[in-house]
């Protein structure tokens, strides 16, 4: 699932190469409406990452908001247009655009230059929202969320881990109490500062929820810096994967030896979600 860093980057090559574009036209797998059409002629403004959520400013007071979910990445490239009702867009270049991981198209936005920002969703949990830009930053959605890990200053941090009764692996998670870690950056946060994923959150002590903050943000900040994380299936803006899987420290490492310690890294279930841990480095 697409987290912090693999949204950041492809809000940063939104930025890069399709600012000042106009959009000529758009075409969705479910019948149109008014707000979509309200996009044509548009100018791209600026794009900006709310925690997950990708948020285009066009002129004119319009825009739309895209999360990934699951599956959901963007790419840029060219499709055949649909020109039927149930037609699918196929995908012609670059050759990312025709790669099987690829082929879900249900966005599809053409430039005034002729390229296209197509998003591909092969489980169909990503949501885009149309309308009047003003109302997309007032959405409800965006008001849940906290503030990123990488913008939220250390004090109010900890007041909120500390408020929270259940372990600290569900706390980081919560999007309402810090946003922008998922599972991939938790595993490895918690490993890095020593913190075992099932201790509680109002339990921890100062140093514990210090390690906590740095390590987060450095990870984050490493993770934004390689591009993501392609252990799954995220893909950026030109179908290249990220690079920070290969680097990541525990993080579906089940079986293998800890880095620190030696020891065989485990894996466990909190919440339905399988969290791997090393048993020495990281005690109850
Ligand atoms: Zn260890």
């Amino acid at each position: 699932m697409p987290e912090l860093p693999e949204v950041e980057t492809v809000v940063r090559d939104l930025n890069r190469l399709v600012l000042r574009a106009k959009v000529k036209r758009v075409w969705l797998d479910v019948p149109k409406f008014k707000a979509v059409e309200n996009l044509v002629g548009r100018k791209i403004l600026k794009v900006e990452r709310r925690a997950k959520y990708i948020i285009f400013h066009l002129d004119k007071n319009k825009g739309f908001m895209l999360h990934l979910k699951m599956t959901g990445h963007l790419l840029l490239g060219k499709w055949s247009w649909p020109k039927k009702v149930g037609e699918k867009p196929v995908g012609i270049s670059p050759f990312a655009a025709t790669e099987p991981i690829n082929r879900f198209i249900h966005f599809l936005l053409e430039l005034d230059d002729k390229r296209m920002v197509g998003f591909s969703d092969m489980r169909k949990f990503g949501r885009v929202e149309f309308g009047e830009l003003d109302e997309i930053l007032n959405h409800a959605a965006l008001k849940k969320m906290a503030t990123d890990l990488i913008f939220m200053d250390f004090v109010d941090f900890k007041e909120r881990v500390l408020k929270r009764k259940r372990n600290i692996y569900q706390t980081l998670l919560d999007q309402s109490v810090v946003a922008g870690l998922g599972n991939i950056y938790v595993n490895d946060t918690l490993y890095k500062a020593k913190v075992h994923p099932k201790r509680l959150a109002n339990q921890l002590s100062s140093l514990e929820i210090k390690r906590l903050y740095e390590c987060g943000r450095e990870i984050l900040n490493k993770a934004i810096k390689l591009r993501g994380t392609s252990v799954d299936d995220f893909r950026d803006l030109e179908g290249e994967k990220g690079n920070y899987g290969a680097v990541r420290l525990i993080y579906g490492r089940k079986g293998e030896k800890c880095k620190k310690c030696g020891t065989i890294i485990e894996k466990i279930k909190i919440g339905g979600r399988s969290v791997c841990y090393c048993k020495e480095c990281q005690k109850i």
